[in-house]
């Protein structure tokens, strides 16, 4: 499959359709395979954090999730096919799923928010089995208890929400103990699954406002966010730098 090269960042060319596809596949295999889900912040941190770019460029599916890689990609002269949100590619892979045998696990956000989400998407989708569940506020010492319990279920999907470095280091630091086969670093999602953050209305994400939206939600997103000026004016200036 080919990759388009964002400031050093693979991400794999796929339509939502394409990684779906991909998933069921990896639920087949006999190891765990990472699914990343790359936004501009990553991109910026992953420039500062050559750990983070490894792990990122070693993931079995990455998946363009924010619209800035959409077009970065695009004025780079190498366009990406579509944005692949991850929220939406657990949400699709948990309904292919009700119907077949795989079981899938919640790890991530706070209190009972895991929890939560399960029930709501086991009640959404009827034949799912989102088999155990747990916060994502744990200390390092208990890292070998959570493996060992999500090997005792027998868990296919792992959704990983403990934000973005720590789940996608969670996941590579354990890729060897973890006997799941796809293992997804997926953000506030379980938060959005529980009802408790709201995704934003469709204009927001048909004109590739969704970042925009969460700004005037959680004003506290600024800091990070003012990355994505800085992540837009290098492709911008690089593209400049190309053509002269
Ligand atoms: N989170 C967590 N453990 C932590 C830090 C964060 O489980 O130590 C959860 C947080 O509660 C939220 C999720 O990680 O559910 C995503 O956090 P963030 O807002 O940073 O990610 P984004 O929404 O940008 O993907």
């Amino acid at each position: 499959m080919s990759k388009v090269n964002i400031l050093g960042v693979n991400i794999d060319k796929v339509t939502m359709k394409d990684a779906i596809k991909m998933v069921m596949v990896f639920l087949e295999s006999d190891k765990l395979n990472p699914i990343y889900t790359p936004n501009p912040e990553f991109i910026m941190n992953a420039r500062e954090d050559g750990e983070f770019k490894k792990i990122l460029n070693e993931g079995a599916l990455v998946i363009p999730d924010g619209i800035g890689v959409i077009y970065a990609a695009r004025i780079n002269g190498e366009p990406l096919l579509e944005r692949v949100p991850g929220y939406e590619l657990t949400e699709n892979i948990l309904k292919e799923i009700s119907d077949k045998k795989y079981t899938a696990y919640f790890l991530g956000a706070k209190g009972d928010i895991a929890k939560l989400a399960a029930e709501r998407m086991m009640e959404k989708y009827p034949g799912l089995k989102v088999v155990g569940w747990r916060n994502g506020y744990f200390k390092t010492e208990d890292e070998n208890e959570i493996i060992d319990e999500i090997n005792r279920l027998g868990v296919d999907y792992l959704v990983v929400g403990l934000g973005s470095p720590r789940q996608e280091k969670f996941i590579y630091r354990n890729k060897e103990k973890l006997k799941v086969k796809a293992a997804i670093g997926n953000g506030g999602t379980l938060d959005i699954m529980a009802g408790i953050a709201k995704r934003a209305p469709v204009i927001f994400q048909k004109t590739g406002l969704e970042w925009f939206y969460r700004l005037l939600k959680q004003p506290s997103r600024f800091g990070r966010m003012l990355k994505l000026p800085e992540f837009m004016s290098i492709i911008i200036w690089n593209r400049i730098k190309k053509n002269k």
